[in-house]
């Protein structure tokens, strides 16, 4: 669009408004727009932010409408109002979360590092679970405590701890508790200690 000089003094005399900028030629629909809800689309999800033992609850916002060859990505994530804990709060930290979720450098895959080795390996989940499962009873079978030296029955393994995570909730927790102790584990801590 080409404005002579004689046109803009026009404008500039009866004074900048809609009616002078329209006189420009620039589309009064344009002006009278507004900038749509950068939410309005997205899905939600409640989620736990993973940072701290303070446990913030979260909403995090996804595009993407769940047809089967969407992919879904997150790009907005903040306090869950409704939450007991934070009540829609995020420290600076939780707050950036996005960042987290997108980091080139964040672990989606369990790894394995062998004996000697500084290679890490990336492995299955089943192959995972299998080795944790057949290590932990080799240990187990190996110093399991049924009984102190007076005789009492203790059913202790003091060998191996287990670290439970703060994005648990209160119901998996439990079942954790439950499920640990009853394999005589005493060292079995929770993150968030929820
Ligand atoms: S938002 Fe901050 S205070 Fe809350 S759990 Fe995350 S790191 Fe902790």
């Amino acid at each position: 669009m080409q404005v002579t000089r004689r046109q803009f003094f026009k404008v500039c005399a009866v004074g900048i408004g809609t009616s002078s900028v329209a006189a420009l030629g620039f589309s009064t629909d344009a002006l009278a727009d507004v900038r749509p809800y950068k939410l309005a689309a997205s899905s939600e999800t409640r989620n736990t932010c993973p940072y701290c033992s303070v446990s913030c609850g979260l909403i995090m916002h996804s595009l993407g409408d769940k047809a089967k060859n969407a992919e879904p990505s997150i790009f907005h994530i903040e306090g869950d109002p409704d939450h007991p804990v934070n009540r829609g709060t995020l420290c600076p930290k939780g707050a950036g979360l996005v960042d987290f979720i997108h980091s080139p450098n964040r672990l989606k895959h369990p790894e394995y590092r062998a004996p000697g080795s500084k290679e890490w390996q990336r492995i299955s989940w089943d192959k995972a679970f299998t080795r944790i499962a057949r290590l932990m009873k080799e240990d187990r079978d190996k110093n399991f405590i049924a009984k102190n030296s007076a005789g009492a029955t203790v059913n202790r393994w003091l060998t191996t701890g287990f670290l439970a995570a703060s994005a648990s909730s209160n119901e998996s927790g439990y079942i954790t508790h439950k499920v640990v102790r009853s394999t005589g584990i005493l060292a079995f801590d929770n993150q968030a200690r929820v």
